[in-house]
């Protein structure tokens, strides 16, 4: 089996192995192994020594040893419950092998009377005689018994004894791989082949040897398919031919001069990253990645204006109504009023939305804000040129694919997301679109001051908001939802709003998700024209919404958010110029782990540098829930330790990208490893 396609035996179904039957299969599969390469990662955690034996007269009590004997005599007791009984012996002393529920006839099969019998297990001793009781390993052939036999977290009927022989089984029979790696790549990895890396992986010795040459290659390889087919999406993306947009700049400058703030440095070269590919002929596909109140909104809007202004419609998508009603707020003011802005909203009666339906259509709309509603089967654009969708960050490559589709050819997309995200993860979660950082915040930003306070000081908390409020200045209360799950339940936000409501009589509104939109819209609005001063709410407020009046934010409970999710938060507030403070609050004592959190975020409001530890605390897969969004979890590669090999990766695909090699030779890696759905006419 070593011709080129030979990597497809590993992908063959799991029954083609010998002792796999339906069964052990279905069993498998429960644990998402579904073919012979998925079993390859089933590794073990620890092993046992069963290669060196040793006589009777040496055996030590309470360990796994191995012994050779020859069965002397059977001893089967009349009465049940008793075990049966084989001595054995070699030259130097007895073994008794006990058997408790046991038939005889299998007793005598697996243990012939002067035979040369190899057995292993736990010796222990019983009247002054040693013994192994229930033996396990027991062969003629020694071969069998004296290995090395690896453990494994099991799954629920697999015995580690299974586990062992099909995964000897299928390293034994590894087909012969042809060497997909340049020279150079393989060097940085001793040269140690694709094949020789699995087998030592498997090796029990290697438990743990994370810096070791095969480790690292095989780490390598899974990181390295996955940019590749992100290079593939983000290759045919580009190929894809649009109708290319007339950028206006003194259109465009005539909004920027009538902002009340200058554009900073990242936000300009930003826009002008987006403008290029606007203008460009063939289709954007790029994220605008920027930490929480680092404006992305207004670099997107005058995007949006540019593909207005050369005749095309656009569409803005927002996670939340809240967002999606204050995005079109801002267009209202900042745009000209021959531009034709609509919302369209879950709520708009009937009526409303087929004329705004019908408008659309008729190209009547030249941009429309909403959330996952616009791009509804119902809804059809004229003449869509660019679709916007704010806060995302949760689209998996599979949903970004489908809406790139979408809107058709000449429709460019822009994806915008406050998450900031350490390099790594970047290129390994957004690797099929083109990114702008905007890293920079608006200069006239104060530091966010941080405290931690227990529940019990509560009053200590009151007394500081009754302060700010007299300075004039207004107040988010965070209360979590108590329920995660689907039942919301907003019963602390409404407690707390009783409360608060006692001690600053009509100074509080409260805002939750089961609140009509419209009442919704009017607490909003009278809380950002000052009519309140303190606004309790569940976490609505999370995403994206904008109030550069509040300066203080409580947040209830805190240790229920992860780093991230407390940042976003946080960055709620510190959008004006005023100073501003952000108080957590605990139910009871930190941990030292959590001290160590929530030191992070006093120390620190850059989101990037949170999220990478917050990485570290938690994992990758765990920050602001990409596990749900079906990114990739990598096996063996770990963004927070294999930094190098991402960055190596990265390196070696724009060499590629940049050369006429093509990417043939890494078919097998690709089929392997990957979605290699999503490019199915590679060489
Ligand atoms: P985010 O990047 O989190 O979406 P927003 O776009 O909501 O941030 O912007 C946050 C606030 O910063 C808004 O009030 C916006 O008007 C303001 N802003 C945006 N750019 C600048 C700038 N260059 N200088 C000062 N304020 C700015
Ligand atoms: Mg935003």
């Amino acid at each position: 089996m070593n011709n080129k396609s030979s990597y497809k035996y590993l992908l063959s179904d799991l029954t083609s192995l010998k002792g796999v039957g339906i069964k052990t299969r279905n069993l498998l599969r429960k644990k998402k192994i579904n073919n012979i390469f998925d079993l390859l990662w089933k590794l073990p955690k620890s092993y046992t020594d069963r290669s060196i034996s040793t006589k009777v007269k040496d055996l030590k009590i309470g360990e796994n040893q191995t012994v050779t004997v020859v069965p002397q005599k059977y001893l089967f007791p009349r009465v049940r419950n008793l075990p049966n009984r084989v001595i054995c012996s070699d030259e130097t002393g007895n073994l008794d092998c006990v058997f408790f529920n046991s038939y005889e006839g299998y007793v005598k099969k697996i243990l012939p009377l002067g035979k040369e019998i190899t057995v292993s297990g736990k010796i222990n001793h019983f009247r002054n005689k040693y013994q192994l009781t229930n033996p396990k390993y027991i062969s003629e052939d020694s071969s069998l018994i004296k290995q090395v036999h690896n453990k494994y977290s099991l799954t629920e009927g697999i015995s580690e004894k299974i586990y062992n022989k099909i995964i000897n089984q299928i390293i034994k029979k590894l087909p012969l791989l042809e060497e997909w790696h340049s020279k150079n790549i393989l060097n940085k990895f001793g040269n140690i082949s694709w094949n020789k890396s699995i087998e030592e992986l498997h090796k029990s010795k290697n438990i743990g040897k994370y810096k070791d040459n095969f480790y690292q290659r095989l780490a390598f390889d899974e990181i390295f398919s996955t940019f590749l087919v992100n290079s593939e999406i983000r290759k045919k993306i580009k190929k894809i031919k649009k109708k290319n947009k007339n950028i206006n700049l003194k259109l465009q400058d005539s909004i920027i001069n009538k902002l009340d703030f200058l554009l900073t440095n990242d936000q300009a070269v930003s826009l002008r990253e987006i403008n290029k590919d606007l203008s460009s002929s063939t289709k954007m596909f790029r994220l605008l990645q920027g930490d929480v109140g680092s404006g992305k909104t207004i670099v997107s809007l005058l995007a949006a204006y540019n593909t207005i202004s050369s005749g095309f419609q656009v569409a803005v998508m927002a996670p939340t109504e809240i967002l999606a009603r204050q995005h079109f707020n801002l267009a209202k003011k900042i745009f000209p009023i021959n531009i034709k802005i609509e919302l369209i909203s879950g709520k708009s009666d009937y009526k409303n939305k087929k004329e705004i339906l019908n408008k659309l259509k008729n190209n009547e709309i030249d941009i429309i804000f909403g959330t996952h509603a616009i791009f509804q089967k119902k809804v059809f654009f004229n003449k869509l040129g660019l679709i916007i969708i704010d806060e995302q960050h949760k689209f998996g490559v599979n949903q970004r694919k489908k809406l790139s589709d979408k809107g058709g050819r000449d429709c460019d997309v822009l994806l915008m997301t406050a998450t900031p995200i350490p390099r790594t993860l970047t290129m390994t979660i957004y690797g099929d679109m083109d990114v702008s950082f905007i890293k920079e915040k608006p200069k006239s930003r104060k530091i966010i001051k941080t405290y931690s306070k227990l529940e019990s000081k509560i009053d200590d908390v009151i007394n500081f908001i009754r302060k700010e409020i007299k300075y004039g200045n207004q107040i988010f209360w965070v209360c979590p939802l108590i329920e995660e799950s689907k039942k919301i339940d907003h019963s602390s936000a409404v407690k707390k709003f009783e409360f608060l409501k006692k001690l600053f009589p009509e100074q509080v509104c409260l805002l939750h998700g089961k609140i009509e939109i419209e009442e919704k819209e009017q607490i909003l609005n009278n809380f950002l024209t000052n009519k309140f001063k303190i606004l309790v709410s569940t976490t609505i407020i999370e995403v994206g919404i904008d109030f550069p009046n509040a300066n203080v934010i409580i947040i209830e409970n805190a240790n229920k958010f992860g780093l991230s999710q407390l940042h976003q938060l946080r960055g709620r507030v510190g959008r004006g110029n005023k100073d501003s403070t952000c108080i957590l609050m605990f139910k009871s004592n930190l941990s030292d782990n959590a001290k160590k959190r929530i030191n992070i975020l006093k120390k620190s409001n850059d989101g990037f540098f949170i999220s990478e530890e917050d990485m570290k605390i938690r994992g990758f897969g765990d920050i602001l829930g990409f596990k749900q969004s079906g990114i990739k979890n990598f096996k063996l590669a770990d963004p927070i330790h294999n930094s190098d090999l991402f960055l190596l990766a990265e390196k070696e695909m724009r060499r590629i990208e940049n050369s006429n090699e093509g990417i043939g030779k890494f078919k097998p890696l690709i089929k392997l490893y990957d979605r290699a759905d999503i490019i199915n006419d590679i060489a």
